[in-house]
């Protein structure tokens, strides 16, 4: 069995700073499944409770996660803009004794909605938004030593598509202990800043590295990573990791609508202690996380990130009996670069028919820079 703490486990990134501020660790439900030898025997768990075969992997991965780790008693919930499975899981989970606690973000995209919702949240939880706030700020270095890392990754080419996955995805939930996470973020980037560049590595088939954008749901297998830097290709922009790592808010100033919407919920001033332009830039971060809202948001996120880093193509990867598949019908018009969909099931390896069809999109980009 694992050993498992004080801690409340979150199937998607919900505002953390909350779980911290009210003095519980948070467990990414997904990390904690995907990163354990057992990962098989969780689904298989899933199985017995009577999920079906024809079910999403992550989301037996995660019940029988859950139902291991005895010491995880509250589960907070993503019920609106993460994953159309999610009530169910959450019904499922306290059919064995597990605290649920939903948390909705409000579809479409509202300041006001999403106030009150982190507001509810941290009175469930028995804290209030000011000591929120003061977790937003000392969460702060971390956060920036990810976006450093990331920067290693598509800018100086130090950094591999796993190591970068990797980080992104660990900094939902900073491994339940912020400022361990960032003392070995250090260590990494220090390391990592002596290496040679990945891009002018020995035997790369084409006449330069072709550079991916990775979009879609974090992959069952990251295998994916390395297998493609066999091909002489490289992931240099992982969409959604990205995204839950929140780096892409770091040191955006706030807007005026927040600030308003702050004033309708609490009142500033008033009921609020912490320095306005922190609150308006806490609430910022999560109304500029695009995953949870529209799929313009997240095209104008991709596209403009695409430029940015010279992406040659786009990977998305889409997991089996995921609603979020249909998000191809978008994908496929509005993303200007060159597009390949691959699905995969359970943990393992990626299949023989998408590693095909990996290296025959590879070759095509190589072959064409
Ligand atoms: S892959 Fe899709 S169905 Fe599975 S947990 Fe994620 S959003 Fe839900």
């Amino acid at each position: 069995m694992s050993s498992c703490g004080d801690q409340i486990g979150i199937t998607s990134t919900i505002p953390v700073e909350v779980i911290f501020a009210a003095g519980y660790l948070p467990v990414d439900l997904n990390n904690l499944f995907i990163s354990s030898p057992d990962k098989e025997r969780y689904v298989e768990i899933s199985h017995e409770e009577g999920f079906p075969q024809g079910s999403c992997a992550w989301i037996k991965g995660i019940f029988g996660a859950v139902m291991d780790c005895q010491a995880i008693k509250k589960v907070i919930g993503i019920v609106r803009g993460d994953c159309s499975g999610t009530e169910i899981l959450l019904q499922a989970l306290e059919r064995h004794g597990v605290e649920v606690i939903p948390f909705a973000y409000p579809f479409p995209k509202n300041a006001y909605e999403l106030i009150k919702e982190i507001d509810k949240l941290c009175r469930v939880l028995g804290t209030d938004i000011n000591e929120a706030v003061k977790w937003f700020r000392k969460l702060r270095p971390a956060r920036e030593r990810i976006a450093r890392i990331d920067l290693m990754c598509w800018r100086e080419n130090v950094v591999s598509g796993l190591e970068n996955h990797l980080w992104l995805v660990s900094s939902s939930d900073f491994k339940s202990d912020p400022e361990s996470f960032a003392n070995e973020a250090e260590e990494f980037i220090m390391e990592a800043g002596r290496r040679d560049p990945l891009d002018q590595r020995y035997g790369l088939p084409f006449k330069r590295e072709v550079r991916l954008a990775y979009v879609g749901v974090p992959p069952i297998d990251v295998g994916l990573f390395p297998l493609v830097e066999e091909m002489g290709a490289r992931f240099v922009f992982h969409e959604t990791q990205r995204q839950f790592s929140m780096i892409h808010s770091l040191g955006k100033p706030g807007r005026k609508e927040i600030r308003d919407a702050l004033s309708a919920v609490f009142g500033l001033g008033k009921n609020l202690q912490e320095e306005p332009e922190d609150l308006v830039s806490f609430i910022a971060q999560y109304l500029a996380y695009t995953y949870p809202y529209s799929l313009s948001d997240r095209v104008a996120d991709i596209n403009e990130q695409c430029d940015l880093r010279r992406i040659d193509g786009v990977v998305h990867y889409v997991q089996s009996f995921c609603y979020r598949n249909m998000e191809d019908v978008i994908f496929s018009r509005e993303l200007k670069l060159p597009f390949i969909t691959v699905e995969c099931d359970c943990p393992g390896t990626i299949g023989a028919q998408a590693r095909l069809r990996m290296e025959n999109f590879v070759q095509v980009l190589g072959e064409n820079i």
